[in-house]
């Protein structure tokens, strides 16, 4: 008996060359090769008579071959065999192309079982190259579901096929990690049948309930994981917070709070005071007012001499924290001090410091702060914002920076409740449900280049009343082969002949980091009338006084993405725009683009965008900090995902110390998820 972790070359006929294809996919050991699963099957079971064989759709039929075939060489590499084959119903002519195997085995006079898809031609029904196997021959290309997997340069679905069946024969598929209750309870098939059977499945019906068991057993791992992670963490103590006076606080702030933002910061208050460090996620829409529950968390800490840790996704985000929350914290005696990666060494290395000796009460930065040579000197709540793009094990690594901290993660709320299940099951989770007051909804229009005119004529109009405007393009430079447009040249267009008249700013990622903060320092205070910018204006930035947002290109983006830009606008006072435009004339991707001029809602909008691209794009980014799942997909797979939560929570409860060979076995698979979790994170 082999091992699963064997590498394939112990399998006939994996030299060197096939393993290194088998590599192109991932598969370096017999336990790749048996979780290499068909992406889908094809049906060879159902035998048919010829004449009920329908055009362009492959099926199985058995007849005798009625003539000697006949092998014609047309040209230098084109020969062609043809033979005629009948039933009892019909007569049909078969044509192979260089296929001298076929003129030799096909025998006249002989039956087999053929499968193939007839074309109509006006000369009558043909079938061209058809597979076919004599009828006392084991079933492997007919007469079977026939598996399709995925495949690279150097191997076909066959010698697939052939690696898979031998590795099942030579070693046992992984271990039963799920308890019989449950199988017995959910009705699904036990690991050993799974296994087998998403291979060789006697019927579609089985293929079926294969993939079913190993998208619920993808599902139990990673829910287990988190419940346990969670657990764990419940062991540990901290000492509660005994200062949880909020009412300076409140105070200080220049509006009312709305309910839902006093509800977030009381379950945090209610965390802070239990023992053990916090683990929550704020969900919020853009614009719900995140940054005011931060502050609340970063104060709680202070009053109870922890530092607090305020960590952004940009550098300019970290820079509109740090002026926002000064403004709010200095005349309540608290010190704030910014620390990010392009500050001058010099700066830096003073403020790390000043963290060090416990001189700052909240140090606002980006991932910079995580870095080793940041050190605090008591560390009592790290708070991310805007941390969709965050995993598990990027959180366990903000933890590891304090004696076990308090963590608050923030996100803009549209990921869809499955995903969040998924991304942060392990995270106990406040949601802002609610708008501060006086916000209207953005009026937003999907409009084709012919309205450029009118397009810079609202741009004029909103600058002569005061406000700004920001335009976002897709890319920072000219691309004339994607012919769209980029902020660079776009910027001096309009500066140079559009609107000689008024202050054009250019912002995009590609700027060093003091120049971007310049620009968006000039925009924030006035000093600019419109700001040209890539996407690094997605997150968080604030100016309340902008009210158009026009997007360039607008089919460039998703549209959880185009939400989010949306966001920038519509956050003071007065009615705000938003202005799409797109070249584009494809149906999908104008329905798509309509949907968002239709709704402001964040959820219903995450939801739209997970169904039109799924969850690896969601984000717009690989890093999603989602696991690869290899049978499940998150858009279809939901009511899996729900049993699956509940069964291991019941299985948490019930056994998750226990040391049946079920338990042992999904420890141990729990450990390699978060481990290749962790590997991929950096
Ligand atoms: P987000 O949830 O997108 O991070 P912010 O925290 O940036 O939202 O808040 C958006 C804007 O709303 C900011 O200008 C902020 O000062 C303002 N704001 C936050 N809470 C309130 C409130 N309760 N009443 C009025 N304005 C608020
Ligand atoms: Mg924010």
């Amino acid at each position: 008996m082999a091992k699963l972790s064997d590498s394939i070359t112990v399998l006939k006929g994996i030299g060197p060359a096939k393993a290194k294809a088998f590599e192109n996919l991932n598969i370096f050991t017999l336990r790749d090769l048996i979780c290499h699963f068909p992406r889908g099957y094809e049906d060879r079971t159902r035998l048919v008579t010829i004449d009920k064989l329908e055009v362009d759709k492959p099926a199985c039929f058995r007849a005798m071959v009625m003539n000697h075939p006949r092998t014609n060489h047309i040209r230098k590499g084109l020969d062609l065999t043809k033979v005629q084959v009948a039933d009892h119903t019909a007569r049909l002519n078969l044509t192979f192309f260089n296929n001298r195997y076929a003129g030799d085995a096909l025998q006249y006079g002989k039956e087999y079982i053929f499968y193939g898809a007839v074309s109509g031609d006006f000369i009558g029904y043909n079938m061209t190259n058809p597979v076919f196997e004599t009828l006392d021959s084991a079933p492997v290309t007919t007469r079977r579901v026939l598996p399709v997997y995925p495949l690279t340069a150097g191997l076909n679905n066959a010698s697939v096929l052939k690696a898979v069946r031998q590795a099942l024969a030579i070693c046992d598929p992984p271990a039963e990690i799920i308890p019989e209750a449950v199988r017995r309870q959910y009705g699904i098939l036990p690991a050993e049948r799974a296994y087998y059977a998403i291979h060789e499945p006697g019927s579609m019906e089985e293929a079926e309930l294969a993939k079913q068991r190993l998208v619920f057993e993808e599902f139990f791992v990673f829910s287990a994981g988190l419940s346990l992670l969670r657990a764990s963490r419940a062991g540990k103590q901290t000492a509660p917070y005994e200062n949880v006076e909020l009412q300076s606080f409140y105070g200080a702030l220049p509006f009312q709070l709305t309910g839902a933002q006093k509800r977030a910061i009381e379950e945090i208050r209610a965390d802070v005071t239990k023992g053990a460090p916090m683990n929550r996620l704020v969900q919020g829409d853009v614009g719900s007012g995140k940054t005011m529950v931060a502050a609340a968390a970063a104060y709680l800490a202070a009053q109870n001499h922890r530092q607090a840790a305020l960590m952004a996704p940009t550098e300019i985000l970290a820079e509109q924290h740090y002026q926002s929350l000064s403004k709010l914290f200095e005349p309540l005696g608290l010190r704030v001090a910014l620390l990010t990666g392009s500050m001058k060494e010099k700066e830096k290395r003073s403020i790390r410091e000043a963290i060090a000796l416990g001189m700052v009460d909240l140090a606002v930065g980006t991932h910079a702060l995580l870095s080793g040579t940041t050190v605090f000197n008591d560390l009592g709540m790290v708070i991310a914002d805007e941390q969709h793009r965050f995993g598990v094990a990027q959180r366990s690594k903000l933890s590891a920076k304090g004696a076990d901290p308090h963590v608050l993660v923030m996100s803009a709320t549209p990921i869809p409740r499955t995903l969040a299940l998924i991304m942060y099951g392990d995270l106990d989770v406040s949601i802002l449900d609610e708008l501060p007051p006086g916000r209207q909804a953005v009026d937003t229009f999907l409009v084709g280049e012919s309205y450029r005119a009118r397009i810079n004529a609202f741009i004029r109009k909103q600058v002569s009343e005061g406000h700004q405007c920001f335009v976002v393009c897709p890319a920072v430079e000219e691309n004339e082969e994607l012919g769209i447009k980029s902020a660079e040249v776009w910027a001096e267009t309009l500066q140079k002949t559009v609107f000689p008249d008024l202050k054009v700013l250019l912002l995009h990622g590609q700027m060093k980091g003091t120049e971007k903060e310049a620009v968006m320092a000039a925009f924030a205070s006035g000093a600019g009338d419109v700001l040209v910018a890539t996407t690094v204006i997605e997150v968080g930035v604030d100016v309340p006084n902008a009210t158009l947002m026009v997007i360039e290109d607008a089919d460039r983006f998703g549209l959880s993405q185009l939400h989010q830009l949306r966001g920038r606008v519509g956050r003071g006072s007065s009615k705000s725009y938003c202005i799409l435009t797109s070249h584009n004339r494809n149906a999908e991707t104008l329905q798509r683009l309509k949907a968002l001029c239709k709704t402001t809602d964040g959820f219903k909008i995450a939801e739209e965008d997970l169904k039109l691209r799924g969850p690896g794009d969601f984000f717009g980014s690989r890093q999603s900090g989602l696991p690869a799942f290899r049978v499940a997909d998150l858009s279809y797979d939901l009511q899996t995902l729900k049993d699956a939560q509940a069964a291991s929570a019941q299985w948490i409860d019930l056994s998750g110390t226990a040391d049946t060979p079920e338990a042992i076995a999904l420890r141990e698979r729990i450990g390699d998820l978060f481990h290749r979790a962790e590997g991929t994170m950096n």
